[in-house]
């Protein structure tokens, strides 16, 4: 019998995208174009002042400033190189595929923030990116979303059948929700707070048009994963969302150890547990995207972190930067 869905659809000729079937992808991929951005419209003048600078950032600062470039430089390839090899490859649907390619461009975008940030403060990169294998709680959540997406890198994996859905499901839970919607936060957190304080500006900016674009990557997983979960009902049983909500759990310890470690005594009058409260809140909000009870009940103990999200749209809808981009764009090709 033709299926007709998401994935596993029969029928579906991946060079037709009209017309459309799922118009929230064809949303996402505008909402991502309209945010277009590149590291180098960002000036690290002031952060490279700062960072040669004696006095004006603590160790604390300098070394959480580090952490999170280890992160995210090693992260940001993963991201992509799952999307790539494995998400592309299982999701057909046209618009959902033009979706990733516009989230694939993203993420080589990000990577770029990061070689640009290392260039820019003369970092070691041998340092920068080992990270990833060296610092145990950065390692352990790189070695958390390996492990858990590591059945879809078989090139025997096929979706067909409610054990391979499931596995599926399991695997976008993995790179959107834990590593995109999770392990991306506190340290995102660290880096704006620090902009607030006027430090590290250029950097912190770049992070602001990261955190936009990640929160986009995640509406199309969350949308994405609900309707898989709406156009094969039999798969999500009890049994499979306790599985998940106990993922969610475990990324939410990692990613608490990981503030923790990254900022020990706490920094600018925020303390570890209040970076720890605010990871149990986004996770909160994860688990009621994907329509399964929330854990924590904690309140957002950063509420400027919602506005740096909401803020930079409307910033970036009217700023002058990202205006003349778009006007330079459309002109080269005129
Ligand atoms: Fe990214
Ligand atoms: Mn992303």
């Amino acid at each position: 019998m033709a299926k007709q869905g998401v994935i596993n659809n029969s029928t579906v000729d991946p060079n037709k995208i009209l017309p459309m079937r799922y118009l929230w992808a064809r949303k996402h991929y505008k909402d991502g174009v309209a945010n277009n951005w590149t590291p180098e419209e960002i000036s690290m003048q002031k952060d490279v002042e700062q960072w040669k600078s004696n006095d004006v950032l603590t160790d604390t600062e300098r070394r959480l400033i580090l952490w999170n470039l280890g992160f995210f430089s090693t992260a940001e390839s993963l991201t992509a190189n799952n999307l790539v090899l494995t998400v592309y490859k299982h999701v057909t649907n046209p618009e959902c595929r033009q979706y990733l390619l516009r989230q694939s461009y993203e993420e080589a975008v990000h990577t770029d923030t990061f070689i640009y940030c290392c260039d820019s403060l003369g970092l070691n990169p041998d340092e920068i990116y080992t990270m990833y294998e060296t610092i145990p709680s950065i390692k352990e959540k790189d070695d958390f979303v390996v492990e858990l997406t590591k059945s879809m890198l078989n090139p025997d994996f096929n979706t067909i059948g409610s054990k391979n859905i499931q596995q599926f499901l399991h695997d976008l839970v993995g790179y959107y929700v834990i590593m995109e919607g999770i392990f991306f936060y506190a340290g995102f957190a660290m880096m704006l707070a620090l902009k607030r304080q006027n430090k590290m500006v250029g950097i912190g900016e770049q992070f602001e048009y990261i955190m936009r674009d990640e929160s986009i990557h995640l509406a199309f997983g969350c949308d994405l994963i609900n309707t898989i979960k709406a156009e094969n009902p039999e798969i999500w049983t009890a049994d499979f969302q306790e599985k998940i909500v106990e993922l969610i759990k475990q990324a939410v310890i990692l990613e608490k150890q990981y503030a923790h470690d990254a900022c020990p005594q706490g920094m600018l009058g925020i303390n570890a547990q209040q970076f720890c409260d605010y990871v149990e809140y986004i996770a909160d909000r994860r688990l009621e995207r994907i329509d399964l009870p929330k854990v924590y009940g904690r309140t957002n103990p950063f509420p400027w972190m919602s506005q740096a999200t909401d803020l930079s749209k409307e910033k970036n809808f009217f700023e002058t930067r990202v205006t003349e981009y778009q006007t330079a764009g459309s002109l080269d090709w005129d």
